[in-house]
């Protein structure tokens, strides 16, 4: 376990080079960009060692993975629910007060509004928006976004901080680009008619494939896993 928890902050060095490389490139500040290390493919001790190399902020896409992580792991963790939320898992979800980047639906919200009112916190949320129109994705139609956003904004325990997105599975790293664009596009065409209850100013975008071009387009959030989990073998 020592060899992989040295690979793990090797790893955690390199990505975040990597992020600082990209926001120069931009003319951006590496500060600006948050690193969510996705930590779906490893178990709880390498896990346990992300966030020891000094890596808070770690992310699920499976709720019920996230609920047994932030059981077991030791410490202050920022919990990130990158991946679809049935109903039926908010509240147990909610506990973990994390950020959940993947709201994609009114009823959703709803449900989260009322568990959060229960729980005594304010949920935050990213909309998730399918910009590549993939059937097989979760999401928003980029334009059910705007009429959405005064009926979030009426759920006073819910607060929506900006936009997610996953890149087209075709098409490489020149369509991720054009997907990335597209929802910094949507957010800044979005702004001026927002609601004042609602921010847009979180774009969660880029994983480990093509995290460098979400910077270069704008991301605030780049949600990472298996270039964080090199050499580590199985
Ligand atoms: C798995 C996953 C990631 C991380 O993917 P990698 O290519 O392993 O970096 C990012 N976002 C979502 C929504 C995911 O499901």
């Amino acid at each position: 376990m020592a060899d992989v928890r040295a690979r793990i902050a090797e790893n955690l060095e390199r990505v975040r080079a990597q992020i600082a490389e990209a926001a120069a490139r931009a003319g951006r500040r590496a500060e600006d960009v948050r690193l969510v290390g996705v930590t779906k493919y490893v178990g709880v001790e390498e896990t346990q060692a992300l966030l020891d190399a000094g890596l808070p902020d770690l992310g699920e896409s499976r709720p019920q993975e996230l609920w047994r992580k932030a059981e077991a792991i030791q410490g202050k963790v920022q919990w990130h629910l990158i991946g679809h939320l049935q109903r039926n898992k908010v509240q147990r979800t909610l506990a973990a007060i994390p950020l959940i980047h993947s709201a994609d639906s009114l009823r959703l919200l709803e449900a989260v509004q009322q568990e959060a009112e229960a729980l005594g916190h304010v949920a935050r949320v990213l909309l998730e928006v399918n910009v590549s129109g993939d059937s097989t994705k979760h999401g928003l139609k980029p334009s059910d976004v705007e009429p959405l956003l005064p009926h979030v904004a009426a759920l006073s325990h819910v607060r929506v901080r900006g936009l997610m997105t996953m890149a087209s599975l075709t098409g490489g790293r020149d369509q991720a680009r054009r997907d990335f664009a597209r929802l910094r596009e949507l957010r800044d065409r979005l702004s001026d008619a927002c609601p004042r209850e609602v921010s847009l100013a979180e774009l969660s975008m880029g994983m480990s494939g093509d995290f460098d071009l979400a910077v270069e387009e704008g991301a605030t959030l780049v949600r990472v896993g298996s270039s964080l989990f090199e050499g580590i073998g199985e």
